[in-house]
């Protein structure tokens, strides 16, 4: 068992109250690791050295072109590490390794795609009606705290860091309380790498008390929050305090639209894969499947008869493909959705239990749900449960599909499969929803904005939108008359 340190000011340090936390593989319940407890103090400490860095430290008088290469050197580094990155990310969210191994190459990648935007960050020159020479610079804001949850830590971190970091920004991240390992490592490397000292700081600790002072504190200019929405609402008040800048990436309830003449293998493969990759613990997971009614009956059989290639199991053995839930507490709540739904009258055609393996006892394991007979007005249609539990819906016309699809408070992703190329243009045209796929679910992009319509969120992250995030903007007028104004 490995005892963790935070980074603060560039040192590895205890929480000032001593206490720490320990942290048990999801899938067997042994212990990984222990980290420190972060309180309020611990996160003042965290803004005080990366308020120091940036107000008074090297970081913000760095040329792009040295940004830019500290993110590539963090890149390669990275990717040296990667196998045994991915293994620590299994132990702590349960996630099967290829997984893991994806997020951690595309961790890797978006560092590198930062640190090539690093030297493209340019402003402009506007001709004004004045005698002036009028041009917009680009600055960056200051501290940024950020939080993330713990369904992809790694990969989030990288998201948060990457942008901010290249253009020019210090940080405060906070990871989730649950999954901080990946991200502490990731601290470790890019001290070795050559980030100065404070420019990154990584508290580990939770919501409450840590997380609540980095969205509360008038000392730091932005928060970016990943989570869940009731909590990115509380985050949202707390920021108020200081008028930061906020972005918001939260929760999603999305639809995943198969119509009649949609390439049937390619869909049951669609419709699996997005509603049980990485667990369901995903905002963007497939979680509402609408499916044309006379299709209905045959999709549904054709994802029952795959569903045993859902392999459920330790992350580590190479034949998982979907591993424990990430702890206890959350299986309840993903179970009692479960049980929701057979009250509310929808019918299980698969899972719903605990497997019967004696082998899976010890872990948060569930089996991959399927509920059919779901009306649009039940829970489990409505609420996002972010776990294994896919919800079927029929419709009949497009018009039902796309008012079905629409019929929710989140608007984060959305699918549609189709071979007709209009009625796909069609439809995605009429869904609210940030990230939008046609014929496919899940891929997603470091040079693409992430983020949601309606209440899955505030703001875009990745690809050139991300940077923007991380911005201040100053336009700068000089007056080229020598005269004096002469007005009064
Ligand atoms: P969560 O909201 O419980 O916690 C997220 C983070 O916020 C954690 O680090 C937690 O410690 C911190 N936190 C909790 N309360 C806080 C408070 N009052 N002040 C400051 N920080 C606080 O979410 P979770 O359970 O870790 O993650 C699951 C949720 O995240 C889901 O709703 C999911 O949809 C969402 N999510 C969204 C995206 C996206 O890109 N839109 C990606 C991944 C996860």
């Amino acid at each position: 068992m490995k005892r963790y340190q935070m980074l603060i000011g560039g040192n590895w340090v205890d929480s000032v109250s001593g206490q720490t936390r320990e942290l048990r593989d999801p899938a067997n319940g042994e212990i990984v690791a222990t980290v420190p407890e972060a309180s309020r103090e611990d996160a003042r400490a965290a803004i005080d050295a990366a308020r120091a860095a940036f107000d008074r430290g090297p970081w913000r008088k760095t040329t792009a072109l040295e940004r830019g290469k500290l993110l590539f050197k963090l890149a390669e580094a990275l990717t040296k590490e990667a196998d045994a990155l991915a293994r620590l990310e299994v132990q702590s969210c349960g996630k099967p390794l290829a997984e893991a191994q994806f997020d951690v190459a595309d961790a890797a990648n978006c560092f590198e795609f930062y640190g090539g935007l690093a030297t493209k960050i340019a402003g402009e020159t506007m001709n004004v009606p004045a005698n002036s020479l009028s041009f917009v610079v680009r600055e960056p804001l200051g501290v940024c705290g950020q939080i993330i949850p713990w369904n992809y830590p790694l990969l989030m971190a990288a998201w948060k860091l990457g942008p901010a970091l290249a253009a020019g920004n210090t940080c405060v991240l906070k990871p989730s309380e649950l999954t901080p390992l990946t991200a502490l490592e990731l601290g470790r490397i890019l001290t070795e790498v050559g980030f100065p000292p404070g420019v990154v700081n990584i508290i580990t600790g939770p919501g409450a008390g840590a997380g609540e002072e980095l969205a509360e504190s008038p000392r730091v200019d932005k928060v970016a929050f990943t989570g869940g929405t009731v909590t990115g609402r509380k985050i949202l008040h707390a920021s108020a305090s200081n008028l930061k800048k906020v972005t918001l990436e939260l929760g999603g309830k999305n639809p995943n639209i198969v119509f009649a003449d949609a390439d049937f293998e390619a869909a049951v493969d669609g419709a699996l894969f997005g509603a049980f990759a990485n667990q369901g613990e995903v905002c963007s997971a497939g979680s509402r499947l609408l499916v044309e009614r006379s299709i209905h009956d045959r999709l549904v059989a054709g994802m029952v008869e795959k569903i045993p290639r859902v392999k459920v199991g330790h992350g580590l053995d190479p034949a998982t493909k979907m591993g424990p839930l990430v702890s206890a507490a959350h299986r309840e709540k993903v179970e009692s959705y479960i049980r929701i739904g057979v009250e509310e009258g929808a019918r299980l055609v698969c899972g719903g239990k605990r497997p019967a393996d004696p082998a899976l006892a010890g872990g948060h394991f569930l089996e991959p749900t399927i509920f059919v007979d779901v009306k649009p007005s039940m829970r489990i249609a409505r609420e996002e449960i972010f776990g294994p539990v896919l919800a079927v819906l029929p419709f009949d016309t497009e018009e039902e599909a796309i008012a079905l699809a629409n019929d929710t408070e989140y608007g984060l992703a959305a699918a549609v499969w189709t071979k007709n190329l209009t009625r796909a243009h069609r439809v995605i045209r009429e869904l609210r929803a940030g990230i939008t796929w046609v014929n496919t679910y899940h891929p997603t992009f470091n040079e693409m904005p992430w983020g949601g319509y309606k209440q899955s969120g505030t703001g875009r992250e990745l690809g050139l939108y991300g940077i923007e995030a991380y911005l201040e903007t100053k336009q700068v007028n000089i007056n080229l008359d020598e005269a004096p104004l002469g007005w009064y």
